[in-house]
């Protein structure tokens, strides 16, 4: 069942336009990542879904009632919209414990009720014993998992999701992030969670929405927006690519790694052909690579390696092979599993 429904969104603030015309939906108990950029306008989508901006154009229902439809004049207050809200820096009130923190969302319940709520939240949120604590006695992890439980508590079908791991250590990130999807998914509720992480968005999300500028680029499966990216830019800002030069002839794609069936969809011409280093393969009789630098990064090692055009590609070897700068290596790279975009000249799907 679709909880969130955001119908032609749109946003300016003067001549900025921060969200263009975006549709989005979100199913119960789903995780939907928005990911893309600093200012492509993540944060405004999250905080028209919110209640806090009012758009420009469109209509957006949560649990089947319309909370704006700027058409028809309807508008529902942030307060009245059902949604919970967790932001990166907690926004926890550090004057009231963690208990009352907790408690201060549970408006319209019985007193008992609320404290049966109180500890269900403690306990799912690992915080019993940390009741009658105050924020700043307690880790930044354990202020997340407040600012979780506060906003999980009066149980709503959606809660937001703004870069909640950022104030976070690196180190805790994934733990948190495994914490956090496993509570949503236990509870079945709705969730959009902004990041430019890419890789908290593959970890944690059932699907990813790619925004650009505004613009929803693609929306999928992490394992769609990274084996299957539909424009250059997701392509590029999601997982590690390279690009090289093709052109289309006929039925087939031709390029200096080999020649690839053309895609029904992809127009004749020249064509930018991305691949993931991990299609990169050393391989007895294959092309000849130049290594140009080489990055020992602990579990691989990362060769550049430049093709006979001067055109750079990426092998992630994991065997402790040593090849010097300089050294030729003969590579194959697995066809089935690059992806060609038309090369266009125009700066809108520039990298
Ligand atoms: P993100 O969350 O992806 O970093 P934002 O939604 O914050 O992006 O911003 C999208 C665009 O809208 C940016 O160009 C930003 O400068 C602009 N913007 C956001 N909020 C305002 C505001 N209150 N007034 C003017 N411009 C804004």
């Amino acid at each position: 069942m679709v909880v969130i429904d955001a119908d032609k969104i749109a946003k300016r603030y003067n001549r900025t336009i921060a969200v263009k015309s975006c549709d989005l939906e979100v199913e119960s108990g789903e995780i939907l990542a928005l990911l893309g950029p600093s200012g492509s306008g993540k944060t405004t989508l999250l905080r028209l879904i919110a209640g806090f901006e009012m758009p420009d154009e469109g209509r957006i229902s949560i649990d089947g009632r319309t909370v704006v439809d700027v058409a028809n004049s309807v508008w529902v207050d942030a307060e009245d919209r059902g949604v919970g809200m967790v932001f990166q820096d907690y926004a926890l009130f550090p004057h009231l414990t963690v208990a009352k923190n907790i408690r201060f969302g549970l408006h319209g319940v019985s007193k008992s009720e609320r404290q049966t709520r109180v500890e269900e939240f403690l306990r799912l949120t690992e915080l019993v014993g940390y009741a009658d604590r105050y924020p700043h006695e307690m880790s930044g992890g354990q202020q997340q998992r407040v600012a979780l439980a506060r906003a999980l508590a009066p149980r709503p079908r959606v809660v937001l999701l703004d870069e909640p791991f950022n104030g976070l250590d690196p180190s805790l990130r994934p733990q948190m992030r495994g914490e956090v999807a496993e509570i949503l998914r236990h509870l079945g509720t709705a969730a959009i969670l902004v990041t430019h992480d890419q890789e908290e968005a593959l970890g944690m999300a059932d699907r990813v929405a790619v925004i650009r500028n505004g613009e929803l680029q693609q929306i999928g499966t992490p394992e769609e927006i990274y084996y299957s990216p539909t424009t250059a830019f997701v392509a590029n800002f999601v997982g590690q690519a390279d690009f090289i030069p093709g052109i289309v002839d006929g039925t087939e794609v031709h390029t200096e790694i080999g020649v690839f069936p053309r895609p029904p969809d992809l127009p004749a011409g020249p064509v930018k052909v991305m691949i993931r280093h991990e299609v990169v393969n050393s391989k007895p009789g294959g092309i000849l690579a130049t290594v140009e630098k080489r990055e020992f990064l602990g579990g691989e090692i990362l060769y550049r390696l430049r093709l006979p055009s001067g055109a750079t590609i990426h092998l992630e070897q994991r065997k402790p092979m040593h090849w010097r700068v300089g050294h030729q290596v003969p590579i194959e790279v697995l066809l089935p599993r690059v992806v060609a975009f038309p090369s266009v000249a125009s700066s809108e799907e520039s990298l």
